[in-house]
Formats: structure tokens, C-alpha cells, sequence
């Protein structure tokens, strides 16, 4: 990336619609950056974010030592939907480290979901019938400060495809498995080769149908969503379900909208799950502009989750009872089909437990 690039937030690539202002408009159309150049440019410096957003740092509870427990990652083109002096950014929240993380609460874990324990193979958990989930990779284009991954110890290294090959053999033993998910981390930020060949290994079992995607990427580097991936993703025999994580309708901007159209023109199957987060995301408004936000792109509500009882995370909990009653609300004023279901992950459960 050229220094100019660096000068400015926004790399023009991210769209243009209604940026925060930030964006650098005298750069020539040859300087678009790619994806990966992107994803190598993000914004790791909370002080540097909050600067761009002209936010003072105590005002916004930033904390050092929150971002030693767990590093700042955030796309240039995500933060360039951020609001300038807003230090309650529903998108700033979602990502600044912050003094609420550092309260400790006995009732909060480490691993809070039992996964150590659904391990079956290297990068394969194993909780569900019929449904297997990949730790395709341990990286991310942004650190979501609510993560139940943050403290999952993941291998430093992807898998080779050899690796996988021998993995994927727990997958073939079991002829109940016909749906593989691939988690993380963040698959796509994996690039379309690893992935074809991860594919290429999954389609080789006869029972596996499905490939379900959980990402963040069509959201934060909707530039990820290229013309290799929607080759392969249309190419595969397998049917595709792509599941976006997007937890506010102001992450949406015209790039991430044209990311998600192109995916369903491939015949990829859109849907969305979002973690119900205190301060951003916790009311009916805010949840019922998200479902019309999401449909308008093509994608379909489909799981609201409670913030998992995870370390770090206690200031974003909103209480069973408050989110029964948040979504009744949303049943409300919304067709069934907008409605997402509202859901907890309880270890040791065999499936999501419905609330
Ligand atoms: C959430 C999850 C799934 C998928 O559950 P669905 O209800 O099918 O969306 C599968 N495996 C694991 C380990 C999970 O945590
Ligand atoms: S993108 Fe997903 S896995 Fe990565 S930090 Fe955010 S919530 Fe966690």
C-alpha cells in the first residue's frame, strides 16, 4: 500500500456512499487496493481509530489493558461507517477495547461453550448431529470485543491440506455428517486456492451436501466477495449456505449490499445471525431496521444470540428475560420471516436452545 493510502481512513475501494467524511476523494481508480491489501492495512491502533474519529479516548472508555487481553482489528472500510464524535458508535463498541472488559466476573469463562471438550480431530468440533464445524483458520479482519473465541486457544498454523485430508477422515467414518460448517476465525479470510482445495476434500465425501460459511467478511471487507470466490462458490456440488454475522443496519453501506447481492445471484443461500449486545444493538428499533436492512440485501434472519457467558464480554450481557420481551416486540411489527429466533448455546446441549 502506497503512503498515500495510509494517510487517509478510507480506502476509496470501500464504496463512497455515505462515508463519515473521512475518505480520501483525489485518489486515481488504479490505487483501488485489493482485498489482501486490505486485510494487511487494518486499523490495530486504538488511538489511531479514535484520532480518525476525532473521540477522546477516556471519554470512550478506551483501556490499554483491555487491548493486551485482546488485540484491536478493524477494516478501514468498517471503520469509515463509524460516526465521527459518536463515542457510542454501535460499530465503534463493537470493536474498541474497553474498561467495562476488565471487570471480573466468577460467572464468566474462558471456554464457556465446552468446545476443548467437542474437539474431535485437529480443527473439527463435533457437538450436533449431522452437522460438523471446521476451524478453517484462526485469523479475523476484525476482533469483535464480544467473541466467544477470543480466549480459544487456536493453532498458530492452518491446517495443511494433508492435515485435513487426514481430519476430514472423522468426516467420512460418519455418514450422519451432511452438513460441514467452516468457522474460525474467519474462513474468507482464508484465499479462494485454500479454499477451493478445502472444498475439493469436502466434495470427495459422498454424504457431505452442504457447506455452510460463518463469516464476517461480506460485512467488513465486502471487497473479499470476488469473482474467484463466486466462481468456486457456484462451481461446487455441494449447496452453499453463507451465514453473515452483522449486528446493526449500519454496517450496511452500497458495497456491503452489492457483496451480498452477488452472492445470492450465485445461489448461495444468505442468512444472517447476530449476538443481542447491551448499548448497540438491545432494542426494537435498532432489531427491526436490521431485519429490513438485511432483506433489502437479500439475506434472511436467522439466529439472535445471547452473548455467550464469556470473560471480557459481562458489560455486553442483556438478561434472558429483557431479550424475551425485546423479541415479542420484534414479532410484533415485523413478518414471521424477518423475525430471527432467538437463541442461547448452552454446553453440552444438542442443539441451540431456544428462548
Ligand atoms: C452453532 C453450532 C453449529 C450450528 O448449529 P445450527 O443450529 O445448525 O446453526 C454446529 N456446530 C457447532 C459446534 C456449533 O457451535
Ligand atoms: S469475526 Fe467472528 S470469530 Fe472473529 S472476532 Fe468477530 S465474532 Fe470472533
Amino acid at each position: 500500500m502506497g503512503s498515500k493510502l495510509k494517510a487517509g481512513i478510507i480506502p476509496a475501494a470501500c464504496g463512497g456512499s455515505h462515508y463519515n467524511g473521512l475518505m480520501l476523494h483525489t485518489l486515481p481508480l488504479t490505487a483501488l487496493p485489493s482485498w489482501q491489501e486490505q486485510l494487511a492495512d487494518l486499523i490495530t491502533d486504538p488511538v489511531e481509530l479514535l484520532q480518525l474519529l476525532q473521540i477522546d479516548a477516556v471519554r470512550a472508555g478506551y483501556d490499554p489493558a483491555a487491548l493486551r487481553s485482546f488485540p484491536l482489528r478493524v477494516t478501514r472500510c468498517y471503520a469509515a461507517r463509524m460516526q465521527v464524535g459518536n463515542t457510542d458508535d454501535p460499530l465503534l463498541r463493537q470493536v474498541l477495547p474497553h474498561q467495562l472488559e476488565l471487570q471480573s466476573d466468577a460467572s464468566l469463562h474462558t471456554d464457556p461453550l465446552a468446545e476443548q471438550q467437542a474437539l474431535v480431530a485437529p480443527g473439527i468440533l463435533h457437538k450436533y448431529r449431522g452437522r460438523v464445524l471446521l476451524i478453517a483458520t484462526q485469523s479475523c479482519a476484525i476482533h469483535c470485543r464480544y467473541c466467544f473465541r477470543r480466549h480459544f486457544p487456536y493453532q498458530d498454523n492452518r491446517l495443511s491440506r494433508e492435515e485435513w485430508r487426514s481430519s476430514l477422515a472423522y468426516i467420512a467414518g460418519d455418514s450422519s455428517i451432511d452438513e460441514v460448517i467452516l468457522s474460525g476465525g474467519d474462513p474468507l479470510a482464508l484465499g479462494n486456492a485454500y479454499l477451493a482445495s478445502l472444498l475439493g476434500l469436502l466434495e470427495e465425501i459422498p454424504h457431505v451436501r452442504r457447506v455452510r460459511i460463518h463469516t464476517r467478511l461480506p460485512v467488513v471487507l465486502p471487497d473479499r466477495i470476488d469473482d474467484g470466490l463466486l466462481q468456486l462458490l457456484t462451481k461446487t456440488r455441494l449447496q452453499v449456505v453463507l451465514v453473515v454475522h452483522a449486528n446493526h443496519a449500519q454496517e450496511f453501506d452500497a458495497a456491503v449490499v452489492s457483496a451480498c447481492r452477488r452472492l445470492g445471484t450465485a445461489g448461495v443461500h444468505l442468512l444472517n445471525q447476530s449476538v443481542l449486545l447491551a448499548g448497540i444493538n438491545d432494542d426494537v428499533d435498532t432489531l427491526g431496521d436490521l431485519s429490513e436492512q438485511l432483506f433489502a440485501a437479500g439475506v434472511l434472519p436467522y439466529y439472535l444470540h445471547l452473548p455467550d457467558r464469556v470473560a471480557g464480554t459481562g458489560h455486553f450481557a442483556v438478561s434472558a428475560a429483557a431479550a424475551a420481551a425485546l423479541h415479542a416486540d420484534l414479532q410484533g411489527r415485523l413478518p414471521g420471516y424477518l423475525v430471527p429466533r432467538l437463541v442461547r448455546e448452552d454446553p453440552g446441549a444438542t442443539s441451540k436452545t431456544w428462548i
